[in-house]
């Protein structure tokens, strides 16, 4: 089958709407409805999005999701008709129901398929499947195939997933139970038997697995064993080093028969209901969820640990870089989601209102997530109930056509998994995380641009690419960015960026030197201690360079910890050099013995439209380390200096903001998530603090006339000031999410 084939038998592809059909293809395979993109080239300007298919079908049609995951003895004990009525409450356009898997909730005929011992002559997942219905609901069956009984062990060893000693896995949580091999016939067979009989049975709209993926490590049973061989010639790797090539050969090997088994079980949903189709929990990797999904969710229910709120926007963001247009959904649960998994807690309001609102925000439409039927606690129900009705009330300017951000921040999966640092304690994970907290704490609307995807129609969107240390970047995907310099593009890059090619080996220069301006020196210093940045005036004219603005009261500011040690291949300016480390004990010792070098930290480059910045120590993961205050002024300056252009929405005012921007069908959004709370990096949150005044300036796309503008949440219609393409009004008070919403 041919990739273009192969991606049509899966989705059910629409296009965006300015593409144009390609009916014909669709003929061939005979897949009603069928289309394919064809990427037009003058759709890719500034106002519309890249052309990416979205969702034909159903899938965007659900605005809100609800899923009710029910326990094994719910059966004949939870009341229906209590959840239909909640999900009518909460004008719920689609639900998640559990069918099978570990427990079957309706009367199966698959041999081995446990039915619920509480099930009796009972169909709850038929009764409700029913009921929502009624009410025009989409109905998704949810299974979980990760475990099994012993039963199951008993006739089909096999099915079950085997330690590194050989043992057969027993479930960590629940003894009693076995873990299934996710990539043996138990899923290939056994549960696809399963799906088939579900949609057959009830003809639902989808089929969601959890868990469909190996759980509680590799798994070295005897078709692992042999499929791994037979496809690559090793046998299963003993280490999890990554330079060994058995576990190279593995992560490819096991994403490609998971992906394969993605495609099976679509393909058996399908071929019972053309219309609806098969939803991982969790795609193989995010590449292919942009080749093959149609709709995806993120399974990303609260924080946990230290972790800001806007955790929810980031996931949101890495899914969209791959899925576009396409919608995806938030699944969020009501209680807390720490490692001791109390699954049946419930959160505190504030707290699950500003998880929700950083998912809404950055384009993820709510998924409320609730186990068992029967409710202990039931404080989360008015908490979701308002959640809900206020998307319900303004939906119209929650479609999100395409965000209006002008900065892209690289989403480099490759650099994740292939570069394990330059040294200890240098972790990507942490550039990436300082980088996106400054954006936030910058409040510039940024976007994430996954590597797969660097063409033309989804780079020229953004006026600036940033490279949070992107260490693992392959040839062509230098090119990319090389070219989108050359068609007028900015590029702020950090660190290690493109010294690594695209399985993780240092190259012998940075792979977009040319466009860095610098070469690489050949050393990596660091960890460094008490080391400073000088912060110098032009030798000419006596001025200081923008970027420092804000640092005018000093000489200099701190270092961070990793430098790169580059050379320069061409002329730049001088803002910040380097004060190399000295001692830092005993105090007496504690002077620079080099008071100032020429050895630049900062390397602008200003090509006329676009400007270049590398930085070529760990700003962002230092930020992320220490969070000191004058990176964060170094960084947002040095950003705002390299795009060149005013911010599609600037917002001035107190406190800590996520600013995202939408284009809708008639209209514009600006979101403004107030994140300022003292248990911002780890919730849950007390109370909510509103902020304000907020006075934002927001740029207008070209040719359009505005009708009205409103504050949704504060139900107020604000004084505005235009002229030209600028929008100005002062948002009095920003309680957790305000939408201004600017009718053309
Ligand atoms: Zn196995």
């Amino acid at each position: 089958m041919s990739a273009i084939v192969a991606i049509v038998a899966i989705m059910a592809i629409h296009i965006s709407r300015r593409t144009f059909l390609e009916v014909a293809a669709a003929g061939t395979i005979g897949v009603a409805n069928a289309r394919i993109p064809n990427r037009d080239a003058r759709t890719a300007n500034r106002d519309d999005p890249a052309p990416q298919p979205s969702a034909a079908g159903w899938y965007d049609q659900p605005m809100r999701w609800v899923q009710l995951t029910l326990v094994e003895n719910d059966p004949g004990t939870f009341d229906p008709d209590f959840w239909l009525d909640y999900f009518r409450r909460l004008h719920a356009d689609a639900a998640t129901l559990s069918a099978g898997g570990i427990v079957a909730y309706y009367p199966t005929e698959v041999p081995l398929h446990h039915r619920s011992a509480w099930l009796g002559n009972t169909d709850p997942f038929g009764t409700l499947l029913a009921g929502c219905r009624k009410m025009n609901m989409r109905v998704v069956a949810r299974t979980d195939p990760h475990a099994v009984r012993d039963e199951v062990r008993a006739a089909h060893p096999d099915w079950i997933a085997v330690n590194a000693d050989g043992t057969p896995r027993r479930h960590w949580a629940n003894p009693e139970l076995w873990v299934s091999c996710a990539l043996g016939p138990y899923n290939f067979e056994f549960m696809d038997q399963v799906h088939r009989e579900i949609e057959t049975k009830y003809r639902v709209d989808g089929i969601f697995s959890n868990r469909w993926a190996p759980q509680g490590g590799d798994c070295y049973c005897v078709h692992c064993q042999e499929n791994f061989k037979a496809a690559t010639g090793f046998s299963l790797p003993r280490t999890t080093d990554r330079r060994d090539p058995a576990r190279h050969a593995y992560v490819a090997w096991r994403k490609a028969r998971l992906t394969e088994l993605w495609k099976k079980w679509d393909a058996t949903v399908r071929s019972v209901n053309p219309d609806a189709s098969f939803i991982p929990n969790g795609p193989p990797d995010m590449k292919t969820a942009g080749e093959l999904a149609a709709i995806q969710f993120t399974d990303n229910q609260a924080r946990r640990g230290v972790t800001p709120p806007w955790n929810n926007g980031r996931r949101a963001k890495e899914l969209r870089s791959v899925m576009g247009r396409r919608p995806i959904g938030g699944i969020f649960s009501v209680g807390l989601e720490e490692p001791y998994r109390w699954k049946d807690s419930v959160q505190s309001e504030p707290e699950i209102r500003l998880w929700v609102a950083e998912g809404t925000a950055n384009g993820m439409r709510p998924w409320v997530t609730k186990f068992s039927g029967v409710l202990y606690d039931k404080r989360w129900l008015p908490m979701v109930e308002r959640i809900y009705d206020w998307h319900y009330a303004h939906e119209r300017y929650l479609r999100n056509e395409a965000p209006l951000a002008r900065v892209g921040l690289l989403y480099s999966e490759q650099t994740q998994a292939e570069h394990s640092g330059v040294a200890q304690g240098d972790r990507f994970e942490d550039h990436m995380l300082g980088m996106y907290h400054a954006l936030v704490e910058s409040r510039i609307p940024f976007e994430l641009v996954h590597e797969a995807y660097l063409t033309p129609d989804r780079l020229d969107r953004f006026k600036l690419l940033v490279l949070a240390d992107a260490a693992a970047l392959s040839d062509a995907q230098c090119a990319s960015i090389r070219d989108y310099v050359t068609r007028g593009g900015s590029v702020a890059a950090t660190f290690a960026s493109s010294l690594y090619d695209e399985l993780g080996r240092q190259r012998k220069d940075f792979g977009l030197a040319d466009v860095f301006g610098v070469s690489f020196n050949g050393r990596i210093d660091g960890p460094m201690q008490n080391s400073y940045l000088s912060l110098d005036a032009d030798a000419a004219t006596g001025e200081r360079h923008p970027v420092l603005e804000g640092l005018d009261e000093t000489p200099r500011i701190i270092n961070g910890v990793f430098r790169v040690d580059v050379k320069p291949t061409k002329d730049f300016p001088s803002p910040v050099t380097l004060i190399p480390t000295y001692p830092d004990l005993p105090m007496e010792d504690v002077y620079p013995r080099v008071p100032h070098t020429t050895s630049r930290e900062l390397y602008l480059r200003d090509l006329g439209r676009s400007r270049v910045a590398y930085i070529p120590w760990d700003i962002d993961r230092t930020f992320w380390d220490v969070m000191a205050v004058d990176h964060l002024r170094l960084l947002r300056n040095t950003l705002t200096w390299t795009a060149n252009e005013p911010p599609v929405a600037a917002v001035e005012g107190p406190g800590i903001i996520d600013v995202t921007v939408w284009r809708q069908k008639d209209s514009m959004t600006v979101h403004l998530v107030n994140l300022t709370n003292p248990m911002m990096m780890k919730g849950p949150l007390r109370e909510v603090i509103s902020v304000g005044p907020q006075r934002v300036r927001i740029t207008l796309p070209e040719s359009v006339a505005v009708r009205k503008v409103q504050l949704l949440t504060a139900g107020t219609v604000p004084r505005t000031d235009l002229s030209n393409r600028t929008l100005i009004l002062t948002v009095p008070s920003v309680e957790v999410h305000e939408v201004i919403a600017i009718d053309f």
